[in-house]
Parts: structure tokens; sequence; C-alpha cells
């Protein structure tokens, strides 16, 4: 019996040849696929230009490099990379703890903060449970939220704004993580701190909310989430080193919450998650307040031009306050392949149900003006 069971199944196999989709988990085949802003090289290759010549307006990030007392401190950690960095991150979550005055075990450090969000899904979800967040918000949520098998429970952003009450009544007794971001990527719009907290006050105790704050650093104020956790709440925090620090390549991001789950989080991740000279380079960027000052005086600056250029054009965009404009563009998804032959990458933001609109970084006073130039030709 076993020999004639065993022949039909290797006849089979000759037949069909199992895939590698036939023996993956079933949540990895539907997961969407995150379109990352196109790296400068890869665009002056494609094209035929001169990489030096190509501006990236595409991912957010800093167009003041990175900060200067981060990037010291990644060169000298170099010379110890044969070293493996500090699996407990010891410096750097105590300098947050006296930063948010908490305690280090209130941290945890991942790889950037996209880490600590897919951390908090692999620890909380599983098929069935349900994941409330924006039809405009970050993608990461439901990458992470599909990953586990978890169902997404998208709801719709009039004018693309959060719709707080919306999302308030959305949330079941399957929901395990609402996730909010203010500012929004990719819509750039803030929440109000008191609304904010409000609508985390009143989500049922056994729900997860994460506040993404990636652009913290460029409002004039952010919610303090800290009463709430501390009455035991279950609310998280994350906020990244990849914008207002400038060191997006690096990757250290972090998640503020109860000691519970940060040891929690802590289990899942891997034990050397965050590099040697990513490590040194954020411990030494939290004290790099000159930075942050002038990288946000950069920004409204650059924020104030953009706005009053796309007025002039007649281009509508979602008043922001990060470091990001999206704006509505005549047939943008040519004008996204336009921009790139004249050497500046955007965004294009048809991935997230907004086609006509493009992402526009704010960058350099000179970079912003040569992305109007190229706006006003299109
Ligand atoms: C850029 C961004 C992040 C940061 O991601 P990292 O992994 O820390 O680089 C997080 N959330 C939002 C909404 C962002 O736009």
């Amino acid at each position: 019996m076993r020999t004639l069971a065993l022949r039909a199944f290797s006849l089979m196999s000759v037949l069909r040849m199992a895939t590698y989709a036939d023996l993956a988990n079933r949540p990895v085949l539907t997961q969407p696929v995150y379109e990352a802003g196109r790296p400068i090289e890869v665009v002056a290759r494609e094209f035929g230009l001169d990489p030096s010549a190509v501006i990236k307006l595409a991912s957010n990030e800093n167009p003041l490099g990175p900060s200067p007392l981060g990037l010291a401190a990644a060169k000298k950690g170099l010379d110890d990379c044969h070293l493996y960095p500090d699996g407990g991150c010891t410096f750097l979550r105590e300098k947050l703890a006296k930063k948010w005055a908490l305690e280090p075990g209130n941290f945890v450090i991942g790889n950037g903060s996209n880490e600590v969000m897919i951390l908090l899904a692999q620890a909380f979800l599983r098929p069935g449970d349900e994941v409330v967040f924006g039809s405009q918000a970050f993608i990461v949520y439901k990458l992470a939220t599909m990953l586990f098998g978890a169902t997404p429970v998208e709801v719709p952003m009039p004018g693309f704004r959060h719709d707080l009450k919306a999302m308030r009544a959305a949330v079941t007794a399957k929901t395990r993580i609402v996730f909010l971001a203010s500012p929004n990527n990719p819509t750039g719009g803030t929440d109000d701190p008191a609304d904010i907290l409000a609508f985390a006050a009143s989500l049922p105790e056994d729900v997860i909310f994460c506040l993404d704050e990636a652009y913290a650093e460029y409002l004039e104020a952010s919610a303090d989430l800290r009463p709430l956790m501390k009455s035991g709440r279950k609310v998280v925090l994350s906020r990244t080193f990849s914008k207002a620090y400038g060191l997006a390549g690096l990757r250290v991001g972090y998640l503020m919450g109860a000691t519970e789950v940060c040891g929690l989080l802590n289990r899942v991740r891997q034990p050397f998650n965050v590099n040697l000279p990513a490590l040194a380079a954020a411990e030494a960027a939290l004290d790099d307040d000159a930075f942050v000052r002038r990288t946000r005086e950069v920004n409204a600056a650059g924020i104030a031009q953009l706005s009053a250029g796309l007025k002039q054009l007649g281009f509508a965009f979602i008043d922001g306050k990060a470091n990001f404009l999206a704006a509505q563009i005549p047939k943008a998804e040519e004008a996204f392949t336009t921009l790139q032959k004249a050497g500046v990458i955007v965004r294009p933001l048809r991935g997230y149900g907004m086609t006509g609109w493009l992402r526009l970084t704010v960058g350099t006073e000179a970079q912003n003006a040569r992305l109007l130039a190229e706006l006003a030709k299109l």
C-alpha cells in the first residue's frame, strides 16, 4: 500500500512539481508590494543622465544630508564593525528614557520604525483579527496587517483627511490594532493632538493604538501619550531617525510603550536588528538639536516656497506641515516620467488610490525651484 501511494505521489510530482508558491504561507501570496522612491543611480542609468544632476524628492529624506553628529559617530562606529552591536541598544534606550522622562524598558529600537510596526503585527495579529487605519494611510500598516493574515479595515478619508469618528466606529470586537500617522504619509494632513488623545482614550482597552510620529519633529506640538500609557491604556508611539535626523539609510526607529509590550516585542525581534554604526549615529544624533532646528527652518521655508509655486501654477495640493506636499498634477503618471527625464524624481500616488496626485518632498531652496520650473513646463 505504502509503496503504491509513494509511486502515485512521485508520478504526480513528475506531472506537476510543487511551486514555491504552493509551499508558501498563504498571506505571502497576497501581500501588496511596497513601491519605494526610485534611487538616483537607477533613474540616471535608465534615462542616460549624470547621477550628480539628478535630484530625489521622492522619499521624504532630509535635503540637508545626515545629522553631522550622527554621521561622525557612524564613521567612528565603522572602526568597530568586527564586533556585534549592542543587541540591547543600552545607551540609546537610556538616552531616549531621559528625553521622554520614562524608563529604558519603555523603548524598543528597530531597523527603522517600519520594523517596530512589523514586530507589533507579528506579536499581536493572527488570521481573523482586524486592523483599522485610513484608506490613504501609510502603506506599511497594510503590509504588516496582511503579512500575518489579519484583515485590513480601511476607513475612507474624505478630502484625504482622517475621519476619527468613522475610524472609531470601524472598531469591532475583532479589532486588535489601530494605526494613525500624524502627519500622515502620503497625504501630509495632520490631526489635532487633542483629537488624537480623545480618540486614543475612546478605544476599547483591549485595542492597541499605534501613533506613528515619523514627522513629529516638523510640528509645533504633538500628542503626549504618556499619561494614557501610564494609566495602563494600550497606546504605543513610533518615531524615526530617518526624517528630521537625516539617517534614513542607516535604518533606526523606535517604539515607545509600556514595559510589558516592549518586553514582548523584544522577544520577537532579531537579537542584533540595529547595526553598530546606525546605533552609534542615532545615539549621537539625538543630541543634534542645532541640526534638527535648521532642518525645521529649511523645511518651513521650503513648504512656503512650494505652496506658493503650486498655487501660481494652479495645481491643487493638500496643506501639510511635514517635509512633503501631495499635489494634484495634470496627467500625473506621465508627469512622473517626464520629470525623471529632466532629472527630478518624485513619487506617484496611484498605488494609494490617488490617481492624478504626486508626492513632492521638500528639498533645498534650489531643488524646490528646479522642481517648480519642471512642473511649469508640463
Ligand atoms: C517615513 C515614514 C516612517 C519611517 O520609516 P523608517 O522605517 O523609520 O524609515 C514611518 N512612518 C511614516 C508615516 C513615514 O512616512
